[in-house]
């Protein structure tokens, strides 16, 4: 029996630390060995190319059911062959609570559809109804199934939650240990713009942005830490737009609470501009919170500069934008905005757009692409190092990249369900051209080979990361009553 699975030969290894010359030799689903030159196994060459941990995507929206019946049109296979074309291996997606229902009318349907991935799963239990079933019996038992991450929303019919109830959550998730996400918009000055707008016959698809200005964005970002601190209670910012909104998390990481940020592709390459494309092809851009303006995107690098915002997520959440009786023009192409599904896929596109935009463009280093797109949210969803990175013991879940590939980005290489991308057209330099999963190749030149079933539930265990602070006014601890 040879002494490896598989030998990825003559690459250059980059981690969030380090750019090494090394061979790696896996086995058994692992990384066994880093050394200057390995031999006994089968071969996959990698001269001339960077060797990178694959991407983990810890916010996309995969397969979700909707509350009126039906899921979403990315399936766990379809949306697993465009993470492994694109260079991602693992993902975080949602098990959505139904207002009105137990989460165990739901959570058992998502992991039966998610035993069909091709890459490694978790996901985040959103919170809608946080009744005293849910709060005292429900989420101990999920937390303690190893999903270890809550979601909630602040805007949005019918998901969002008002301040006690987010406060319940965030008690609920202190008693049990777990992470909690949020989108932060707020809810009734959306409400409030969103009917001005229509009175004023504005509808069209780029008054999405008018909607949803950055103060919205802020103020919820502002509340969210500040209830957050109330409870002691650790939070990540979901989908960060704009530096406006990354300044009130700086403010909160500088007093040393336990505040994180991700943000997302579309943030630093669409604009609320592009929502005003002619006829209806703005609509293909509307995505929540709103893309800003061009100085914003310049303006936004700043924050992963200053390691405010540490995490790129896809947020996919894709509706095609052609189709009968669903997706973009579900209700025609003159629908007003509130009517237009929110969202942008962006699975396969991730790590492409991040590493052009960032590493051939000269804004980042190749080790800090690694900690956006690896590294950082396997370690802020506990999954590290088992994920996000290359070294003995970790598994085998690494992309060959080619950091000089000149690439035009059409939907077709992408390979998800959704029939357009935002980034259609786009020029991008460097590219995929394999990814391992678990020791096996399940990706080469764009030609995905894995079996349906292969990838695995991950179950998060404790971690310290995220452990309460102990910082509470008066040191009373009301999370242990209500
Ligand atoms: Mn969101
Ligand atoms: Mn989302």
């Amino acid at each position: 029996m040879p002494d490896f699975d598989l030998i990825i030969r003559g690459g250059t290894v980059v981690t969030a630390a380090d750019t090494f010359r090394a061979d790696v030799g896996i086995r058994g689903g692992k990384v066994a060995v880093l050394a200057d030159t390995l031999s006994d196994g089968p071969v996959l060459d990698a001269g001339g190319l960077l060797v990178l941990p694959g991407g983990v995507d810890s916010h996309c929206h995969i397969e979700q059911l909707r509350a009126g019946g039906g899921a979403d049109e990315e399936s766990f296979v379809t949306g697993s062959t465009s993470c492994l074309a694109g260079g991602t291996t693992s993902v975080i997606t949602f098990s959505a609570q139904h207002k009105g229902h137990p989460i165990r009318d739901t959570l058992p349907e998502y992991r039966r559809r998610a035993a069909q991935a091709m890459v490694d799963y978790s996901f985040h239990q959103i919170i809608t109804d946080p009744t005293d079933e849910v709060v005292r019996n429900e989420i101990p038992e999920i937390v303690a199934s190893g999903i270890r991450s809550l979601k909630v929303f602040l805007t949005y019919e019918p998901s969002h939650l008002d301040d006690r109830q987010f406060l319940r959550v965030l008690a609920a998730a202190r008693r049990t240990g777990a992470l909690v996400t949020v989108h932060c918009e707020n809810y009734d000055a959306i409400g409030w713009r969103t009917e001005a707008l229509m009175e004023a016959g504005r509808t069209a698809p780029k008054y999405h942005a008018w909607s949803r200005p950055p103060v919205i964005e802020r103020e919820a970002t502002y509340r969210a830490i500040a209830l957050a601190e109330l409870v002691d209670q650790p939070i990540q910012v979901f989908h960060v737009s704009c530096s406006e909104v990354a300044a009130e998390i700086a403010r909160a990481q500088a007093r040393g609470l336990k505040v994180w940020a991700e943000t997302c592709p579309q943030y630093f390459v669409l604009e609320a501009a592009d929502m005003d494309r002619p006829g209806f092809e703005g609509a293909k851009f509307i995505c929540s919170p709103s893309p800003r303006d061009s100085a914003s995107r310049a303006a936004l690098w700043g924050d992963i500069h200053r390691g405010t915002i540490d995490i790129v997520s896809s947020d996919h959440s894709g509706s095609s934008y052609e189709g009968e009786g669903k997706g973009k023009r579900a209700r025609g192409g003159n629908a007003p905005f509130p009517m237009i599904p929110n969202g942008v896929p962006g699975l396969g596109s991730r790590l492409p757009i991040m590493f052009s935009e960032g590493v051939a463009q000269g804004r980042i280093d190749v080790n800090t692409f690694v900690r956006l797109v690896a590294s950082n949210p396997a370690k802020l969803f506990g999954l590290y190092p088992q994920k996000g990175t290359i070294a003995p013991g970790s598994d085998a879940d690494i992309v060959l990249w080619d950091p000089t590939r000149q690439v035009t980005v059409t939907n077709a290489l992408l390979q998800h369900v959704i029939d357009y991308t935002p980034y259609e057209g786009m020029q991008v330099t460097g590219w995929p051209v394999a990814t391992v999963k678990g020791g096996r190749v399940a990706m080469r030149d764009g030609k995905v080979q894995a079996e349906p079933g292969t990838g695995k539930f991950l179950a998060r265990a404790p971690y310290d990361l995220i452990k309460r602070r102990g910082v509470l006014p008066d040191g009373f601890d009301a999370a242990q009553f209500a």
